[in-house]
């Protein structure tokens, strides 16, 4: 069993764009306050296997068809998610509130709050596993996770290889040349770089013929 995530998302209190209607606007901030991984599913955005888009957290048609009072330019109600999960999530929301994001075992968690990940886990291939009733709902209501872990098992899996690889170039950048040490690390380097390479071709095949 693995960790679900790796950081918790932070929304920033000060965004650095103002817009008034264009909330697309917030992409790049959110981007950042994300770590550049959708905040549903914990995607990874820097392989350019979809795209990576700008989610009402609370929907934006139901904010605008029930008058509630927050704009659809709010900040604190976006979300930086794939394309897979905002277009999975869509209009569903449990209650009639904008203040009631889940109604016992049905609806949300801001995945800026830290129980989000507590509602799920990983297999140690990559896999999202359900680990309450409220994960289960959002897992098969919501996210269809079920659906879509072959994707999310192999972006898991070029995602451990290009972590590992990043620790390989900065324990490189500290050795000279001519050490054994820098053989032994370029060794390895060579040995991960091998599986990267096929395994980002893959991920990019199944993506495309999606
Ligand atoms: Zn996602």
């Amino acid at each position: 069993m693995a960790a679900f995530r790796g950081k918790c998302p932070v929304r920033r209190a000060a965004p650095n764009r103002n817009p008034t209607v264009n909330w697309a606007l917030h992409k790049a901030d959110l981007r950042e306050d994300f770590n550049n991984h959708c905040g549903y599913c914990d995607s990874y955005d820097g392989y350019a296997h979809t795209y990576f888009e700008v989610d009402h957290f609370v929907p934006k048609d139901l904010i605008v068809k029930n008058r509630w009072p927050i704009t659809l330019v709010q900040y604190s109600n976006l979300v930086y998610a794939c394309k897979f999960c905002n277009n999975n999530k869509l209009a569903n929301w449990p209650s009639n509130s904008y203040t009631v994001f889940h109604i016992g075992n049905k609806g949300f968690i801001d995945p800026c709050n830290k129980k989000y990940s507590t509602h799920f886990y990983r297999r140690n291939n990559g896999e999202i596993m359900w680990n309450t009733r409220l994960g289960k709902w959002m897992y098969f209501n919501a996210f269809k996770f079920d659906e879509r872990n072959p994707g999310i098992k192999l972006l898991w899996n070029l995602n451990r290889l290009r972590k590992a690889l990043d620790k390989l170039y900065e324990a490189r950048k500290k050795n000279i040349k001519t050490s054994k040490k820098f053989k032994s690390i370029q060794a390895e380097i060579n040995k991960i770089s091998a599986q990267y390479y096929p395994a980002h071709t893959k991920l990019m095949e199944y993506y495309r013929n999606l």
